[in-house]
């Protein structure tokens, strides 16, 4: 098995905040993990360190092979392997659902407009909208903008995906359907590192379970583990409160 993602003793300040105190994290091709832990453990921060949105401190990380944390490589290329779908949908409001998808690809000369656009539609289609190709993004829902931006991201061909918390911001009812793309992706063999607070989505689709507290890993294992025979009491206060 290879590794796509390896990190080792990752180290983030904000200031005097020490954000992350020593990540360590292999995540093998085709694995899924997904990440818990209370609000302001620095899931986001790590997540974020990951494409170099946030330069680590300190440590290595090294993803799909490319070492990011060497300044000689090419951080653009590594992130183009990199797909990241956010709890706000940042598509571009002027633009078409599949406009917004055909954007960087054409840009960047990984695709003719034409591949781009064939492209996009088959992934519209996967995420079951199709038929808003031509459509505004302020004409969707919150959880038909989401299943647009994971499109939008599979479009880069990426080799990973990573979800800081994609249902956080939607009603309800549109969690569902987001989710359902996601385990889709998951059925394929992407490899997924996803931040969630769906505990249901963790059991089921989830290789691997992270409990992620005050900037460290405390515990990690199956859904199985980590759910039903946390060790730490950490997990098992943090599971207590939320389940
Ligand atoms: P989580 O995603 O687990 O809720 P975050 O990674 O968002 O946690 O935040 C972890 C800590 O880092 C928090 O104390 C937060 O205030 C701080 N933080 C996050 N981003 C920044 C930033 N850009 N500047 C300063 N502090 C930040
Ligand atoms: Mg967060």
């Amino acid at each position: 098995m290879t590794a796509i993602v390896d990190v080792t003793d990752v180290h983030k300040s904000y200031g005097k905040n020490e954000v992350l105190k020593g990540i360590d994290l292999q995540v093998q091709e085709g694995e899924v993990v997904v990440m818990i832990g209370p609000s302001g453990s620095g899931k986001s921060t790590f997540l974020r360190t990951l494409n170099h949105l946030e330069p680590a401190d300190s440590g290595k990380i090294v993803i799909n092979g490319w070492d990011i944390s060497d300044k000689k490589t090419n951080i653009d290329k590594t992130r183009e392997t990199i797909g990241m779908v956010f709890q706000h949908f940042n598509l571009f409001l002027h633009l078409t659902v599949l406009e917004n998808m055909t954007l960087a690809p054409v840009q960047l000369g990984k695709l003719s407009q034409a591949e781009a656009d064939e492209k996009g539609l088959a992934l519209l289609d996967q995420v079951g909208l199709r038929d808003k190709a031509d459509v505004k993004p302020t004409t969707l829902s919150g959880g038909q903008e989401q299943r647009v931006a994971i499109a939008r991201a599979l479009e880069m061909n990426p080799k990973i995906m990573l979800f800081d918390e994609p249902t956080s911001a939607l009603d309800p009812e549109m969690v569902g359907d987001v989710l359902q793309v996601m385990k889709d992706l998951a059925k394929e063999g992407m490899t997924m590192v996803v931040v969630t607070h769906e505990m249901g989505f963790a059991k089921q689709v989830a290789d691997r379970v992270v409990f992620f507290a005050d900037g460290k890993i405390q515990e990690q294992g199956t859904p199985e583990a980590v759910f039903e025979h946390p060790q730490n009491p950490r997990t098992q206060d943090f599971l207590n409160k939320i389940l």
